[in-house]
């Protein structure tokens, strides 16, 4: 010990080092632990008196050695502190997390600091570890992001039926139209809308209604494709952006919907409703002037179903 430092002044070092919330291992240069303070203790439920001398690797296998040696090396050698951060790497020794109402994350997640201690003679003899619990900031971030992710899925998702709201769905009509224009790909769209939907409503109430509007977005979501886009265009309208499918393609699609919806029973207050949808479909087989022009042929297409019938699927044609 240094004269500089009286003896009173040495045991508050110590106390104080046994009483800080952070953990606080000291190792020799054969990475044997030569301190171990309370923290360590509490978390690690290893006495210090069994810590003692003990290898840090054999206290803790789940280090990754190659990587803590390193580190430890360079700071023995450059005679710097290093510090490591839990988005690097979550944890450095694993501790179970102890956050009382949180209580989310399963294990602690820590900052780390490696520092240089340095013997009378000058000589790096000693590495001091320490150890921050941060486990509160990790939780915060996580939260934070989780609900990040759910404000942006709920701002370009329709409430009642989970699909892509109509911004959100145009949005996506314009990039896969984009990368057409780029690639040469195939782009086709589907625009549907439901038969005498305001019989549905007159007949068996508005919540009836909603009920049947969901059934035909489960419909389409189990139709669909994963590169396929399906969006709520409207009240009991909807468009399926279908990427490298041509019009004969978009029409089979079409089809298997329609039937689909023609063989559906939604029950609602021990009534059965049964209704059909009608169906446009259109390509860029003829070239067009931008996304809108393709929204346009659709629908021209689905005007011409319910014109001629219902129940059918009209492919655009010029
Ligand atoms: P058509 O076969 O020509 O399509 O006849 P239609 O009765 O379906 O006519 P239209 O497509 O114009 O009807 C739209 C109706 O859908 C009008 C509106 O009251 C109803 N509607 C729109 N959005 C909702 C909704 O979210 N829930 C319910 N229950 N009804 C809706
Ligand atoms: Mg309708
Ligand atoms: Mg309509």
């Amino acid at each position: 010990m240094p004269d500089s430092i009286d003896l009173n002044e040495f045991h508050w070092l110590l106390a104080i080092v046994q009483s800080i919330d952070v953990g606080v291992v000291v190792l020799d240069r054969d990475y044997r632990v030569q301190v171990w303070n309370t923290f360590m203790e509490n978390r690690s439920g290893v006495q210090p008196k069994d810590a003692h001398n003990q290898h840090f690797f054999s206290l803790f296998p789940e280090i990754d050695r190659q990587w803590f040696s390193r580190k430890v090396e360079s700071v023995a050698a450059l005679g710097t502190p290093a510090f490591t951060v839990w988005e690097q790497r979550p944890y450095l020794v694993r501790f179970k997390s102890y956050q009382p109402i949180t209580g989310q994350e399963e294990f602690m997640y820590q900052n780390t600091t490696l520092l240089p201690l340095r013997s009378p003679d000058s000589k790096i003899s000693h590495i001091c570890l320490v150890i921050y619990d941060v486990t509160d900031v990790a939780t915060n971030r996580h939260q934070l992001q989780a609900a990040n992710a759910q404000l942006q899925q709920l701002s370009s998702t329709d409430r009642l039926t989970g699909l892509y709201n109509r911004g959100h769905w145009e949005a996506s009509l314009k990039a896969a139209y984009a990368r057409h224009q780029r690639y040469g790909n195939a782009l086709s769209l589907v625009m549907l809308d439901i038969d005498h939907f305001k019989r549905v409503n007159d007949t068996y109430g508005h919540q009836a209604g909603d009920q049947v509007i969901e059934q035909v977005a489960r419909l389409l979501h189990e139709h669909v494709r994963d590169s396929d886009v399906a969006g709520r265009y409207g009240g009991e309208e909807f468009g399926v952006v279908l990427s490298d499918t041509d019009k004969v393609g978009a029409r089979m699609f079409a089809e298997r919907l329609r039937h689909a919806v023609e063989e559906l029973q939604v029950l609602f207050n021990d009534q059965s409703i049964r209704f059909t949808i009608s169906l446009g479909v259109a390509d860029l087989s003829q070239p067009a002037t931008g996304h809108a022009e393709l929204i346009a042929r659709a629908d021209q297409a689905l005007y011409t179903s319910k014109k001629t019938g219902r129940n059918r699927v009209t492919v655009y044609t010029g």
